[in-house]
């Protein structure tokens, strides 16, 4: 079993009832790294800030690790299984698991908000790294009397050892759904989304319905450690790729050592809708020729044709190396809102054309060799 690394380590808390300092909260946290004996134990500055948000309290609790030296992680059992854990629990028998941490990610101009949750599942809803979880939110669902609500969900954000290290908690990346009248543009919370707000809503120790894990479309192929994966996401749809990263960069697993290049592409509003960018900055520090990290920021910065900078204006801008790298076998991930898919495909295939290639049979080549993998909602 992974050690626990919240029972080993020393705790700093600090308490900070500033709204305002939400997102430089989330800046300015900390890790140090003790060596002792021959393993590297971890130290974890843990901020903890009660704040309000939409008039409801919100406890942040930032974790922010460092890449180098990288955290050990005791292999958990999943290491050796050949296939992920699958529907472990069912929409009729979900697992109860405990809110540890609810965390805004985003800064105060972002359009929308965007939260971390961090999930206690007591190591009883193991996953793989690009699996999705299925949330039961509370009450009945309106148009089935008696009944539960649909199950909602969710890309799992960490790596199968959780940003504890030990296994035994998942972290959500959810944007909150909130319904706005398309007349008089004003918010109709009677229309918000159910489960979003929800888990947004919640605090440390509320339950949570759990089903799943399920997903194999977005499972990292670990087959080749020097392999290239070249991650798309648009907002929310980077919690896979953060898995991913983590596994990459931040945590020493024995069985899996990342020498190959992960590029990650990652579009939304403006700066302050990034997610996770400290993390990601850190990698860039850390592993300069093992990760590459390019942001698309459609209300601030303008594509080469004066319009919004949207993902696939990004990803035209390096398609040359894209597509190269995509005939040396480099695995390419989409994630996110549906939407994104047919701006990319669109601009993907000019970029074939140009090249005198039929983007049509490359992408079936690419679906073929098993390189193209989406996961859209
Ligand atoms: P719902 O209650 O289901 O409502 C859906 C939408 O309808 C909302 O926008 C709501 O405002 C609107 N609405 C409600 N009532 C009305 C009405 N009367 N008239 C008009 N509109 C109305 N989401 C994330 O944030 N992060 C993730 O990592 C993520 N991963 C996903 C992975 C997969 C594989 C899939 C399929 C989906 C994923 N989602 C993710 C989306 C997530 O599952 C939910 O769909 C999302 O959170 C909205 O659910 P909700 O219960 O909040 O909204």
């Amino acid at each position: 079993m992974a050690h626990s690394a919240l029972s080993q380590v020393p705790v700093a808390f600090s308490v900070n009832n500033d709204v305002s300092l939400r997102k430089s909260v989330f800046k300015s946290t900390r890790v140090t790294f003790l060596e002792k004996s021959r393993t590297s134990s971890l130290s974890l500055d843990f901020r903890v800030a009660s704040s309000q948000s939409r008039d409801r309290s919100v406890v942040c609790m930032s974790v922010q690790q460092a890449s180098k030296p990288k955290v050990a992680v005791s292999p958990l059992s999943l290491e050796d299984a050949k296939e992920p854990p699958m529907h472990l629990f069912k929409n009729k028998e979900p697992y109860t698991g405990t809110i540890v941490s609810v965390e805004r990610l985003v800064g105060q101009n972002a359009p929308g908000e965007t939260c971390h949750i961090v999930i206690d599942h007591g190591g009883k809803v193991p996953y793989w790294e690009g699996q999705s979880y299925g949330i039961i939110p509370p009450g009945e669902n309106p148009k089935k009397p008696g009944n539960p609500h649909n199950v909602r969900l969710y890309s799992i954000a960490s790596t199968r050892y959780g940003d504890s290290f030990d296994g035994k908690t998942a972290t959500l990346c959810v944007r909150r759904a909130v319904y706005y009248d398309p007349e008089t543009g004003k918010e109709d919370p009677s229309k918000n989304g159910v489960c979003s707000n929800f888990l947004c809503d919640s605090k440390p120790g509320d339950k949570v319905q759990i089903t799943g894990p399920s997903g194999k479309i977005m499972l990292l192929p670990e087959d080749n450690p020097n392999a290239t994966h070249i991650m798309i996401a648009t907002g929310t749809g980077v919690a896979p790729y953060r898995g991913y990263l983590r596994r990459m960069f931040m945590e020493n697993v024995p069985t899996f050592k990342f020498g190959g290049l992960a590029w990650l592409f990652l579009g939304v509003a403006n700066t302050d809708s990034l997610l996770y960018d400290d993390e990601f900055s850190k990698y860039l520090e850390d592993y300069p020729d093992n990760f590459r990290f390019d942001r698309a920021l459609s209300r601030e910065q303008k594509n080469r044709n004066g319009g919004k900078m949207y993902v696939q204006d990004k990803i035209e801008e390096y398609s040359d190396e894209v597509f190269k790298l995509l005939d040396n076998g480099a695995h390419i991930y989409f994630c996110g809102l549906k939407g994104m898919m047919p701006g990319i495909q669109e601009t993907l295939k000019k970029v074939a054309e140009q090249r005198g290639e039929s983007w049509e049979e490359k992408l079936s080549q690419l679906k073929k060799n098993k390189q193209w993998h989406v996961e859209v909602y």
